[in-house]
């Protein structure tokens, strides 16, 4: 039987009418009205289009917004300035410097400048301290999302043997640090994989729950899964096919086709983890400005 689609679109679209209706009720109640800023350097086609789409989930939230659109050139100090500045804003509750940055920019300088009580991204070293640590914080949006999606999905990692593949800081470790922890809708056994794991399908066989965040096109198949899995794909590749329009079309880090004849629920690409990014950013956002996790 092909594998249940654990509909990603869906779920962020819940997750979304949720956060509207507490940041309207935020603002009935208290006066306060979410507020979200982007920092954009540079001409990044695909940086333009995240920062467009993550704008408009914050217009459909009621939120306010502002772009800070930034020449390549701009200096490291004047990006700063513009963080203090954003530090400062009281109507700003969250900053989001979308990354890559230029080269002659220091990521981790313009991250631990961010104040880590409007670190929405969850990037600062305060917040992945405290994530470790197993503290309240603000948890980076796309591994927030993957346990969003399990638990959801109706697929409780409790108990459950998940092996993630990828160790970024951004995806792999954040999702292992998330699960593992002794914690309602965690408290699994978590293995994580790299390019150093010698027979990844060792250890993918083993999975009851798979999460590929590796940035290889359809790098996982079906014969690499444990029968019966939960297939969690966190990649997006873009691909030649003379099929489509464009010639090209998305994929995972997982072959769908087979993955699908081998698990008992997977996420599509498009439309499963890519979604939820936006999603849970808006709900960090939201808590920034109720003041839930820092006061
Ligand atoms: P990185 O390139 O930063 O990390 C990839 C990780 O995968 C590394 O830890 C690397 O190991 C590991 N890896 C690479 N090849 C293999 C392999 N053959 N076997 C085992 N491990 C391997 O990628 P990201 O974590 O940033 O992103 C991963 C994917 O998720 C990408 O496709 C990206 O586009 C997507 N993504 C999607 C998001 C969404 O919103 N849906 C958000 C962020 C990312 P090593 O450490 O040893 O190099």
């Amino acid at each position: 039987m092909p594998a249940l689609i654990i509909d990603g679109k869906a779920i962020a679209e819940q997750i979304k009418a949720e956060v509207k209706r507490d940041a309207e009720r935020l603002k009935r109640e208290r006066g306060i009205v979410p507020g979200l800023a982007f920092i954009l350097v540079g001409e990044d086609p695909a940086s333009q289009v995240y920062v467009r789409s993550k704008g408009k989930a914050c217009e459909e939230m009621g939120f306010h917004s502002i772009t800070e659109r930034l020449p390549e050139t701009i200096s490291q100090q004047e990006l700063l300035t513009l963080i203090h500045r954003c530090n400062h804003d009281p109507k700003i509750h969250g900053i989001l410097v979308q990354l890559p940055l230029p080269k002659h920019i220091d990521e981790s300088t313009i991250i631990e400048a961010i104040d880590f009580k409007k670190d929405v991204d969850g990037f600062h070293p305060v917040n992945v301290g405290r994530l470790v640590l197993g503290h309240k914080c603000f948890r980076p949006c796309t591994p927030a999302g993957v346990q969003e999606l399990l638990l959801r999905g109706g697929n409780d990692p409790s108990g459950k043997h998940v092996v993630v593949v990828g160790r970024s800081n951004i995806v792999g470790k954040p999702v292992m640090n998330i699960l593992l922890q002794k914690q309602r809708g965690a408290n699994a056994v978590v293995t994580i994989a790299h390019t150093g794991t010698s027979d990844l399908s060792t250890y993918t066989k083993q999975a009851d729950i798979l999460v590929a965040a590796i940035g290889k096109a359809e790098a996982i198949r079906g014969d690499m899964l444990k029968p019966g899995c939960v297939v969690i794909d966190v990649g997006i590749n873009r691909i030649p096919d003379p099929t489509a329009k464009s010639g090209t079309r998305l994929v995972g880090d997982v072959h769908f086709a087979s993955a699908s004849n081998v698990a008992r629920a997977i996420t599509p690409v498009p439309g499963g983890v890519g979604p939820m990014t936006i999603a849970m950013l808006m709900k960090n956002t939201l808590l920034a400005a109720e003041g839930a996790m820092y006061k």
